[in-house]
């Protein structure tokens, strides 16, 4: 196996560094292999182009419907409202996105919801950003209130990974707010390693599934953090011990600035392979690609 670089870059460029301390608190002192810093850490290679490695690898500027609304998928529509996250994760997809001019701010929020009031084909909002809930209770129960009254909508998604990074921000206002909506909430966590699973990490998904969310996973594959077999079936079987179903496996976008954290297809299936001969078969997470234009994530494995 082959490990990451690690000269640390001395200017991260224009996407800073940025971790939360209860995050910083979980990874092992003086270990410079360790998974967790590995996931934040800027070094010197994200300056390295690699070929086949552009600012939009996922086509999301082409799925773009409106200000913050994108439409991909038959039947869900993503609503980006911030691009603010509480951590940069240095192979996030979307570290080039023009979030200033491609995120719905809320004086532009009602056209948008209008449009999804509109489609009848579309039963399931899905808010994402950067991160959904970097933004307040109220505004968030603003929010949900305002998708409530269009009736063809049935289930609210979040993608976050604040539950992980900062699990202080679900508060019991929030479970309460998704707990009494007439939507089915789905929360979609992001976790690479079970070390990142720590037990207040564990009291925020027990609040979040005590008020009735269905909690799903989605992780990258990652060079020099999850890519053995010990570490993905640590992640999933630590996710199971919290209800956290794992969803996905994602092999890595092609973002500029990310290609030393690249898995071969052909490890990750073997990976894949090895895991579903151990575990069982809803703890094994679809390994899945991003291909730009194709009607769902292609399935890998
Ligand atoms: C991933 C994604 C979805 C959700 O896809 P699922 O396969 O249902 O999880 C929806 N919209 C966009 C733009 C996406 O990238
Ligand atoms: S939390 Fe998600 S959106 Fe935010 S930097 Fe990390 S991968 Fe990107």
């Amino acid at each position: 196996m082959l490990s990451l670089p690690l000269e640390i870059a001395a200017d991260a460029g224009d996407f800073a560094m940025l971790v939360p301390r209860s995050y910083v608190r979980r990874m092992q002192p003086g270990n410079p292999a360790d998974p967790l810093l590995r996931q934040v850490l800027p070094v010197a290679a994200e300056h390295q182009p690699a070929d086949g490695f552009v600012a939009d690898p996922v086509g999301d500027l082409a799925a773009t419907r409106g200000p913050g609304l994108l439409h991909k998928y038959h039947g869900r529509v993503l609503l980006v409202l911030t691009g603010a996250c509480a951590v940069n994760c240095r192979y996030c997809f979307r570290r080039h996105y023009p979030y200033a001019t491609a995120t719905a701010t809320l004086r532009q929020l009602q056209p948008v919801l209008d449009q999804v009031a509109a489609d009848e084909s579309v039963d399931e909002v899905l808010l994402s950003g950067g991160d959904p809930l970097m933004l307040g209770d109220d505004l968030l129960a603003d929010l949900v209130g305002r998708l409530e009254d269009i009736p063809h909508l049935r289930r609210l998604r979040i993608h976050t990974r604040l539950p992980i990074v900062l699990p202080e921000r679900v508060t019991s206002e929030l479970a309460e707010l998704l707990g009494r909506s007439r939507l089915q909430p789905v929360v979609v966590v992001h976790a690479n390693h079970a070390n990142e699973l720590d037990h207040q990490v564990a009291e925020a998904l027990r609040q979040l599934s005590t008020a009735g969310a269905m909690l799903l996973n989605q992780a990258v594959l990652l060079r020099g953090v999850n890519d053995n077999l010990p570490a993905l079936r640590a992640l999933s079987e630590r996710l199971l011990d919290l209800k956290v179903m794992p969803y996905y496996l994602h092999q890595l976008d092609r973002v500029a600035g990310a290609a030393h954290f690249e898995v071969p297809v052909e490890r990750g299936l073997e990976l894949i392979r090895q895991l579903r001969a151990e575990l069982p078969g809803y703890a094994v997470p679809r390994y899945v690609q991003e291909i730009a234009g194709e009607p769902n994530k292609r399935v890998l494995a």
